[in-house]
């Protein structure tokens, strides 16, 4: 196996969860080879995507975020992955130029070789948007001579989009498909540290199920490889090979 010690992946998540469902695969697979993988969490979802721990009752904001900073940490050590948490809020979830800033030395210090952060569209959820665009330019700066002089720059990662909850939506439409089948029980234990969003638990299996099917007709139905669980990609970028197999 390829030695990827020197190698890291960097994965912007809008609300504490969205790396579990959308991205868990990615994670444990990556780490598996050798990867550090750095999750930065934009914001808790305290407020958005944290209902049941809310109709508990007594709840304060504080008593959320801290549930969610807990099961999403618990979810990054199951994963391999080492995790960040920004505290920008979350509906609405919003960055200033400070922030963007502080994004753009994650990715300086991270050095990531591809990136992995929400859709451009969703119009059920503007913080995933939100969250796309800060990382893509957080990138932008990251590459730039004039930040930070003297600081080692990045190079292009390639930036992944993982799935949105309502796919067609959000036009969102896959061109890679990960075969995550090896990880699988890695990221379903990592599913259920999300107490607060069980519902999503069976949910996001069935996703898997589903991508897993059309990752098989992709390899062709000779493939002697058995795949059962898959994530979905969508790149934004060309992918550069001398390659075309
Ligand atoms: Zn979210």
């Amino acid at each position: 196996m390829v030695n990827n010690a020197e190698k890291n992946a960097l994965v912007v998540s809008a609300h504490s969860a969205d790396f579990v469902w959308r991205a868990g695969g990615a994670i444990a697979l990556h780490v598996a080879r050798g990867y550090q993988v750095h999750v930065v969490c934009l914001s808790f979802g305290e407020r958005g995507e944290s209902a049941k721990l809310w109709r508990r009752g007594n709840m304060s904001e504080e008593d959320v975020k801290l549930t969610r900073r807990a099961e999403a940490q618990a979810a990054a050590e199951i994963l391999g992955a080492s995790i960040e948490f920004f505290d920008l809020g979350d509906y609405p979830l919003y960055a200033d130029k400070e922030d963007l800033f502080r994004l753009a030395d994650v990715f300086r210090r991270v050095q990531p070789h591809f990136v992995l952060t929400h859709s451009v569209s969703d119009p059920y959820n503007y913080d995933h948007p939100r969250a796309s665009n800060l990382t893509q330019e957080a990138r932008i700066i990251a590459q730039a001579e004039g930040y930070r002089p003297g600081e080692a720059i990045i190079g292009a990662p390639p930036v992944y989009c993982f799935e949105p909850h309502q796919s067609e939506q959000c036009l969102w439409k896959p061109d890679v498909l990960l075969d995550i089948t090896t990880v699988w029980d890695k990221k379903y234990a990592a599913i259920q540290c999300m107490e607060g969003q069980e519902h999503l638990w069976e949910y996001y299996t069935r996703a898997a199920l589903q991508r897993a099917v059309q990752a098989k007709r992709n390899v062709g139905i000779a493939s002697a490889h058995v795949i059962s669980y898959a994530e979905g990609y969508q790149s934004l970028f060309p992918r550069v090979t001398e390659d075309l197999s």
